[in-house]
């Protein structure tokens, strides 16, 4: 009889370790689990009120002396945006960075334009940014690191802490492999549509290899995956069209950035 006891209590055991590992409560069909793009332009929002609490940002006539020129002919190739792109500029030599947000928003510190050897550079980081838009790759990223639930409660508390969490977390670099390469295959297409060569990211990734500062490795455009030389070769290696010639921003660059 204590066999049979213990035999039953073991089968017990085993049962509710399977259903801890293979139990998921039921979905309701038609429940939302999808971030709607109304909640995804709120917290757009709040994440910029939360950035401009930190930072200084230029003013829309500098954005649009030295980012427009550049962002226009990018969004003249696409014709179909999933989004209306906007661009900030960060007031911060020291951050060699950009990155995007949520709803097309993207932001560029000064320190990136003051590194980058010319505006065609600096486009092709603007079109990996606009490519992780594209790909849907923040919505995802938000989603799978906190969740539906978090980012609703982030939206209807408004909690300061957490929206200053979600800032950081989209300064860094956090996409998977996949989404960064598909990021850099999407900006080398774009550069070609629009008449740039998507070797200049080459060169930019060349110098942030060799240039002697050390950067921390974490930020959004430096990446440690996929490795820059895999980056390097495959801006190198893109495709061209046999036609393909092409044609440098008619900026004087130098003047332009002067006094950032
Ligand atoms: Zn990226």
């Amino acid at each position: 009889m204590k066999i049979w006891r213990e035999l039953i209590i073991l089968i017990l055991i085993f049962g509710l370790i399977w259903l801890a590992f293979t139990w998921r409560p039921l979905s309701i069909p038609g429940a939302e689990l999808k971030l709607s793009k109304e909640r995804e332009k709120d917290l757009a929002g709040l994440i910029m009120d939360d950035l401009q609490a930190q930072y200084e940002f230029y003013d829309d006539s500098i954005v649009s002396q030295i980012l427009e020129p550049l962002t226009s002919r990018l969004l003249d190739s696409l014709p179909e945006p999933k989004y209306e792109y906007k661009f900030h500029l960060i007031d911060d030599s020291n951050e060699i960075n950009a990155f995007a947000t949520l709803d097309g928003n993207i932001y560029v510190f000064s320190g990136l334009i003051k590194f980058v050897d010319n505006p065609e550079q600096l486009a092709g980081i603007l079109a990996h940014e606009i490519g992780h838009h594209e790909n849907g790759d923040l919505v995802d990223r938000l989603m799978k690191e906190l969740g539906l639930s978090v980012l609703a409660a982030v939206l209807t508390g408004g909690d300061a802490v957490m929206i200053s969490e979600i800032s950081k977390l989209l300064l860094s670099s956090g996409f998977d492999r996949k989404q960064e390469r598909e990021a850099d295959e999407f900006a080398y297409e774009l550069m070609a549509k629009s008449s740039i060569n998507p070797a200049r990211l080459a060169h930019f990734f060349t110098k942030l290899k060799t240039e002697e500062k050390s950067y921390p490795d974490d930020l959004e455009i430096i990446m440690t995956h996929p490795n820059s030389k895999n980056r390097i070769e495959g801006a190198l290696s893109y495709p061209l069209p046999k036609n393909f010639e092409e044609r440098e921003f008619d900026l004087s660059w130098e003047d332009l950035i002067e006094d950032l």
